[in-house]
């Protein structure tokens, strides 16, 4: 019988799949990692079971134990799927300014999520790092995992990203786009293809209001670079321990309605129904095109799926709350560069 025997052994070898339409003012070939074929919809299942089995390993986490994390999302979905299959508990903690759907998503997968309020300092002690370390300190044989800092992150992409997409490419990649988070994808994919071929060029994209761009070309971590942004997923006010900045070759920064507009032609033109740092990546690569030549082969990994934002990227109200949409034209308010 040709049989999985649990849904974890569904996380990874996701298809490659080509850009037909969207891409035709590049002169070359891009293929898409669509990573909402993991089980979780997205590709932070692959570092939520590599962290979940380092601290196992490790003698982090123990039979019965509690998992803790502050997350809302993709790492939390990840997670709690782990937790189901292998019999931990989960608690996650989260901010006020997320959607009730993720936290009810969340609490499907039998985690147990603590909504803190959004506007105090990580310091303050009703704040969701906060409250997730005092946890971990209350909780017998519990473990914060850390996504950001925890180097299962990146080992996971190392691990599978990477060699996949060797793999599917028969070793042809030329250049690797990904949005850049907590560095872990970008990171990780990027050793590996760097250790086959390190011509191979790594293009972490970015989005206006997070430090990381200003601190990959200067070193700074420059807090007058941080302002809100409503893309989600990606960007920093932070330099995550994930990160290995050598293995980067260049880091562009989008906006949040190029992203949401380009998010919403993967849907119309491809039929890649995918979640709004998908858009962010595509149109990072549209903004660099000038430096693609035409042998070059493009992957550029898609993160999530669209359902999960069904409510604002693809919705034209939302959009047009916004200024993303014009509801004069009934159209999306066009790109104004790449
Ligand atoms: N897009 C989405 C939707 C995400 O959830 C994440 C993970 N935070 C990213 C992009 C960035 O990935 P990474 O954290 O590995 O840099």
């Amino acid at each position: 019988m040709n049989v999985k025997n649990n849904i974890l052994e569904t996380i990874g070898n996701t298809p490659l799949i080509r850009l037909n339409k969207i891409v035709k003012d590049l002169p070359c070939e891009v293929y898409a990692k669509v990573e909402y074929f993991n089980p979780g919809n997205s590709t932070k299942d692959r570092m939520a079971l590599k962290m979940v089995e380092v601290a196992e390993k490790e003698g982090k986490l123990k039979p019965g134990g509690t998992i803790i994390e502050c997350t809302s999302g993709n790492t939390g979905m990840g997670l709690a799927m782990a937790a189901v299959v292998k019999g931990y508990k989960c608690i996650f903690t989260t901010t006020d300014k997320q959607s009730q759907s993720k936290v009810d998503i969340l609490r499907a997968l039998g985690a147990e999520v603590i909504v803190c309020p959004t506007n105090v300092e990580p310091e303050d002690p009703r704040s969701y790092y906060s409250v997730a370390s005092r946890l971990n300190k209350e909780i017998p044989n519990s473990f914060h995992f850390n996504q950001y800092d925890n180097l299962a992150n990146r080992l996971a992409h190392y691990e599978t990203t990477g060699p996949e997409l060797w793999e599917q490419t028969d070793g042809k990649i030329t250049h690797f786009v990904a949005t850049a988070g907590t560095g872990g994808t970008v990171t990780g994919t990027a050793q590996f293809l760097k250790e086959k071929n390190p011509n191979i060029q790594v293009w972490a994209i970015d989005v206006e209001g997070s430090l990381l761009t200003k601190y990959f070309r200067t070193g700074e971590v420059d807090m007058n670079e941080v302002h809100p942004y409503i893309s989600e997923g990606f960007g920093e006010d932070f330099v995550p321990g994930n990160y290995d900045m050598s293995v980067i070759d260049y880091f562009e920064q989008v906006s949040d309605k190029d992203g949401a507009v380009v998010a919403r032609r993967l849907a119309r033109e491809e039929a890649l129904f995918c979640g709004y740092s998908s858009g962010s990546a595509l149109q990072g690569l549209f903004q660099l095109k000038d430096k693609l030549k035409k042998n070059d082969v493009v992957v550029v990994l898609l993160c999530d799926h669209g359902s999960r934002y069904v409510a604002k990227v693809y919705n034209d109200q939302w959009m047009a709350e916004r200024g993303f949409f014009d509801v004069k034209t009934f159209k999306d308010v066009v790109n104004a560069r790449g």
